[in-house]
């Protein structure tokens, strides 16, 4: 059977191609993110492979989309964002991520550092995203099940955490686990009254940058199989 170009179109087929692609990145370069390294790995992650089949076609749109275990795949320009906020002050070697989610994040970020420690609460999730980053060829992410609340104590300190869930408050593990000089990006809130904050450690102490008005799923205490 053969189609013409416009039957594809309305299949979908396409609505995962280069040029889609790039019009996302375009719109996030036109929202504000100046960081053209995270855009060009942005460009060329396929956040299509993160989603289920049938909502692949809505993959480069700029949205969350549900990705099983009423969680979501973050909306591009947060990941975005989240990603450029954490690389403002230059490279970073080791980064701990709070919530794996289906790994796109990780795949992100693992393009731009040297090694991510990953942690989830929900088993199942973690091993589909672990299975996705490996077929994508990328290697320097290790894994964890274990609440975040907690933190990755045996590997810390960490040069950025990136937390992808609201914490009602900033868990204290994350704050000592930060190294001098570290980068701590975090959602805090509840419900429809979050703000993405960024925590600095200084030598004395901690500097807080309260930035955009988000909506994360909560960070949950506890693992889940
Ligand atoms: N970055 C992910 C976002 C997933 S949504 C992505 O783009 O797919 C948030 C994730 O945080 C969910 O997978 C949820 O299970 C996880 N999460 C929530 N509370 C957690 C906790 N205490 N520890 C680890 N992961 C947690």
């Amino acid at each position: 059977m053969s189609y013409q170009s416009d039957d594809l179109q309305r299949l979908g087929i396409g609505m995962t191609s280069q040029r889609t692609r790039e019009r996302l990145i375009q719109r996030l370069r036109d929202e504000g993110i100046g960081n053209e390294q995270v855009l060009e790995v942005m460009c060329s992650t396929p956040r299509h492979l993160f989603v289920d089949e049938a909502l692949a076609h809505r993959a480069y749109e700029d949205t969350a989309l549900p990705i099983g275990s009423n969680q979501t795949i973050s909306q591009p320009y947060i990941v975005g964002r989240m990603t450029e906020l954490l690389l403002a002050d230059g490279p970073l070697d080791k980064v701990l991520e709070i919530g794996t989610g289906c790994g796109y994040q990780t795949a992100v970020l693992a393009q731009l550092v040297e090694r991510v420690f990953s942690v989830e609460r929900i088993q199942g999730l973690q091993e589909r995203a672990k299975e996705r980053l490996a077929e994508l060829g990328i290697r320097n992410v290790l894994y964890r099940w274990s609440d975040g609340w907690e933190g990755w104590k045996t590997l810390a300190p960490y040069d950025g955490i990136i937390v992808t869930a609201a914490a009602k408050e900033i868990p204290q593990a994350l704050l000592e686990q930060l190294a001098v000089g570290g980068r701590l990006v975090i959602p805090v809130g509840e419900d429809d009254e979050q703000k993405l904050l960024l925590i600095i450690r200084e030598k004395n102490g901690f500097v807080h940058q309260v930035l955009n008005d988000v909506r994360f799923v909560p960070l949950l205490a506890g693992t889940l199989a």
